[in-house]
């Protein structure tokens, strides 16, 4: 979709008019029309929950296309000092793409839900809103599920779990005041099949209507 049909010329920063909507190229004023779906990002710290309610989720949406975002990590996308930009750039060009087959897409990941990651990314524009939930729980959940894990995910570190559990906490007491605001859903005490029809409920209302 960065390739101009008319021109040739490979271009992120497209000029969208929602009108079509349109991705008009800012070379030669080609305007491709596409689908402008929402996104919707599930996040929050590690051990919360994030993929156990992925894989009960999956195969069971009928209008949303459900990825886990670790899938494409790679040592290079570690680059904290731009919040991991092409990593989430990475993310939504894929994202965007699968769109076009007229279906949103639901990503599951640690860091999605924190939408200065997102927000400032040069792929953002091609979505009609980002929708952000992220899973909580209480921090002793957490230290459980982080030790239990196998040791070569190296998830049972003490300096790991006290950097997931103060994330969750940042969660907790910021997700309110981001731009936009993040949603919560606090699992703690929550079965699997609870957890999963809360987040399917989420989905359905976020994209209710809007699927092409
Ligand atoms: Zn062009």
């Amino acid at each position: 979709m960065n390739v101009c049909n008319n021109c040739g010329e490979y271009r992120v920063d497209k000029e969208i008019d929602p009108a079509g909507p349109y991705a008009i190229c800012p070379l030669c004023g080609f305007k491709h029309e596409f689908r402008m779906l929402p996104l919707l990002m599930v996040g929050g710290a590690c051990g919360v929950g994030k993929s156990t309610v992925y894989h009960h989720l999956l195969g069971t949406l009928d209008s949303a296309v459900p990825l886990d975002s670790d899938i494409l990590w790679r040592p290079e996308f570690n680059q904290p000092e731009d919040n991991y930009r092409q990593f989430f750039e990475v993310w939504l060009r894929l994202s965007k793409n699968i769109s076009q087959g007229g279906c949103p897409v639901v990503l599951f990941g640690s860091g999605l839900t924190v939408p200065e990651n997102v927000e400032p990314c040069v792929e953002r524009r091609y979505f009609s809103a980002v929708h952000y939930l992220a899973l909580t729980c209480d921090d002793e959940v957490i230290v459980e599920r982080l030790q239990a894990r196998p040791a070569w995910r190296k998830c049972g570190d003490p300096e790991f779990i006290d950097v997931h559990v103060k994330f969750n906490r940042w969660f907790k007491e910021k997700a309110s005041t981001l731009e936009p605001p993040v949603e919560l859903l606090d699992t703690t005490g929550m079965s699997i099949e609870e957890t999963s029809a809360q987040v399917a409920q989420w989905i359905d209302a976020k994209i209710g209507g809007k699927v092409a």
